[in-house]
């Protein structure tokens, strides 16, 4: 054996240093202090701190083949929804597709909660989720306590390999955060998983980052005190200052980003979740970066989320910037309706853009002149003109709530009542019109038949979009649908009834029936769409969609029935599951294979109960109990994450 293979060895390290832990004096200036080369001869083999980047490295290729997973399902749907009939036929060709399918969304639809004792639970993300993260997590948390040694001999021999571990695994999932993290997303590119369903991988995997950094800590604080007592502990503190502080500093700033992600947090105050998050995460990554110098190649995984980061911002700015005039021209038209009660009041909110998008989408709204720091998402409620060199006009419909909402509907309001506003628009006007709406209704006969008697006030604000985002919630794919939603979900369910009715009108939909159950506190809702609604109602009856609309209205009043034309309307709740079970486990109509689809928007209570429909359907396909049924696909909108 040659000199310098000896060296490398354990047995050399052990032969010139026969007990590793006959030093007398501790510390990082100890004289007894065995050199670099007799530590690095000690750790071979022994999970060696000159191989740890390895942790890193694996985390990154376990979480590439997770997307990696995902890219051929996200393939699919957005085929589904580019050419519905072709996609499907294909996949009606494929054996075991809708078994597979049935299979996945029995696991992946199962709501899942904790009991948090006296009858009381908690939501945690459903069945598919919670499996993905924890499998993740146990995974990576048995790799990290499996391999041995934890410590070295004693502190002078080197870092605990179970510090440095744990640290490096959560240096490769850092990029991943940031990557699940942005509205722009390659994750979201790749797989077709919208950016907000993606929050609860980013979100997960920053508190697995802190659970690391607490058993990377740990270690660095045992083995001196187990070595020489709290004074060794301060000396290897003291010697190792500067990496010292901007590690526990990071650490704190971590620990304090995962706190205030919670719902507690972002329920209280939104935007101080926004700023204060903005601001925790830069001040995290620089320390974090002073922290770790660049040992073992780390700051490989810190640029690459910077620069994830960083392309995601970019990009939104430029695509924010040229759908909204360059930051200089574009004003919203805000209007609120003036017989509204205030408790249940909406805004509109129309804004004239370049931009295209697809049905379910959402845009983020900026108002410079009333909360510059604040983006707001909404789904427009509108398509986009049907020719590329056309303005559109994206239309949203808020519900008031405490905030910006709150401020819009009230500046409108107010500034009506003092008048003589250069931009108020007049009283009764409005700047939307169906055709906007609905691009396809210009040659049909509800053509001028716009908002002009809403008794609106309306106002001109300067504001910006930043979108679209999320994705295309077209439908057309599915022979039968079930579309339930409560309140503003509304503003989900009726692009997509457009996106059928603008895809019957060219044939390349499947769609054949629909179900639609809406239900409103007040009549009042109703009157922002009741127009769209009955003329998309019309328009998919004239291309031979079957349409049941019913609409509920829960809290009016008076006991008077708004009259819709093409919808029966109903006083008080609808019975949602027993209305969903119905139209799912319906024999279906023709020899056919049926596709059939339920879509949801709407509050809690209510998606919750769809989608234990959903999920409990599942087994019954996997059966094939359901007559000529061959799916029952979920898409479940909760305006929030
Ligand atoms: C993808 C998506 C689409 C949405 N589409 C619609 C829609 O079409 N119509 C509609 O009425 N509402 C929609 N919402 C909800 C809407 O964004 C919030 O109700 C609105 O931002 C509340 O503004 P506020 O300042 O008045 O609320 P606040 O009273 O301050 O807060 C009310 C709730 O809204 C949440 N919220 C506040 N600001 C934001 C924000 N910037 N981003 C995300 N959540 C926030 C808070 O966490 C809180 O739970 C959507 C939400 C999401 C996530």
């Amino acid at each position: 054996m040659d000199s310098m293979a000896m060296e490398m060895t354990p047995e050399w390290a052990a032969s010139v240093w026969p007990v590793c832990n006959n030093l007398t004096v501790h510390g990082p200036n100890s004289n007894q202090k065995p050199a670099s080369s007799i530590r690095m001869a000690a750790m071979t083999g022994r999970d060696s701190w000159y191989d740890m980047e390895k942790y890193s490295r694996t985390v990154t290729w376990v979480c590439l083949a997770l997307i990696g997973v995902a890219v051929l399902p996200g393939f699919m749907g957005w085929a589904r929804r580019r050419w519905p009939k072709r996609a499907l036929a294909t996949l009606q060709s494929m054996p075991f597709y809708f078994r597979t399918a049935a299979f996945l969304r029995s696991i992946t639809y199962q709501r899942c909660s904790l009991p948090l004792g006296r009858g009381k639970r908690i939501d945690i993300p459903d069945l598919g989720k919670t499996l993905v993260i924890a499998s993740f997590s146990i995974g990576m948390i048995v790799w990290c306590f499996a391999v041995t040694p934890y410590y070295r001999c004693t502190r002078e021999w080197g870092s605990p390999p179970l510090a440095i571990r744990a640290g490096m695994l959560a240096n490769g999932m850092i990029t991943f955060v940031f990557a699940f993290g942005t509205k722009v997303n390659l994750v979201t590119a790749l797989t077709n998983i919208a950016h907000e369903r993606l929050q609860v991988y980013h979100q997960w995997l920053a508190r697995l980052v802190l659970f690391f950094s607490v058993v990377h800590t740990i270690p660095f604080i045992v083995q001196p005190l187990r070595d020489g007592g709290s004074h060794n502990l301060y000396l290897w503190w003291y010697h190792n200052g500067p990496e010292m502080w901007n590690g526990t500093v990071s650490l704190a700033l971590l620990a304090w980003i995962v706190a205030s992600s919670t719902n507690v947090f972002r329920s209280w105050s939104y935007e101080f979740f926004v700023v204060q998050h903005l601001v925790s995460v830069i001040l995290f990554i620089g320390f974090y970066f002073a922290h770790t110098g660049n040992e073992l190649n780390s700051w490989l995984w810190l640029w690459a989320a910077i620069g994830l980061w960083g392309l995601a911002t970019l990009i939104r700015w430029a695509r924010s910037a040229m759908a909204s005039g360059y930051f200089v021209s574009t004003r919203a038209s805000v209007e609120v309706h003036s017989s509204s009660d205030k408790r249940d009041a909406m805004v509109r909110i129309a804004i004239r853009t370049p931009l295209r998008w697809s049905p379910g989408q959402h845009v983020f709204v900026r108002f410079h002149t009333m909360s510059p720091w604040q983006a707001h998402p909404f789904t427009v409620v509108t398509l986009p003109q049907p020719s590329d060199h056309q303005d559109s006009v994206v239309v949203f419909l808020a519900r008031v709530r405490e905030g910006l909402t709150r401020k819009l509907y009230e500046r409108v309001v107010q500034e009506d009542r003092e008048q003589g506003d250069d931009d108020a628009i007049e009283k009764g006007g409005s700047s939307f019109k169906s055709s906007d709406a609905l691009p396809l209704l210009e040659n049909s006969e509800h053509e001028g038949h716009d908002d002009e008697n809403l008794p609106t006030k309306a106002k001109l604000l300067p504001a910006s979009i930043d979108g679209p985002y999320g994705c295309s919630a077209s439908m057309a794919s599915y022979h039968s649908l079930v579309i339930v939603a409560g309140g503003s979900g509304m503003t989900f369910a009726l692009p997509i009834l457009f996106d059928l009715a603008w895809r019957g009108r060219t044939g390349n939909v499947c769609t054949r029936d629909v179900v639609l159950i809406c239900s409103v506190r007040t009549p009042a809702t109703l009157s922002w769409i009741r127009h769209q609604l009955e003329a998309v109602l019309t328009s998919l009856a004239s291309y031979g969609i079957t349409v049941r609309a019913d609409v509920h209205v829960t809290r009016s009043a008076s006991k008077e029935l708004p009259i819709l034309q093409g919808c029966d309307a109903h006083l008080g709740r609808p019975q949602v599951t027993a209305r969903v079970d119905e139209a799912i486990r319906a024999p279906a109509t023709s020899f056919m294979q049926e596709s059939r689809a339920v879509v949801v928007c709407g509050p809690q209570e209510m998606s919750h109960e769809v989608q234990d429909s959903v999920a409990s359907v599942q087994s019954d396909l996997l059966r094939g109990r359901l007559s000529n049924v061959v799916e029952v696909a979920l898409v479940r909108e909760s305006f929030g994450w």
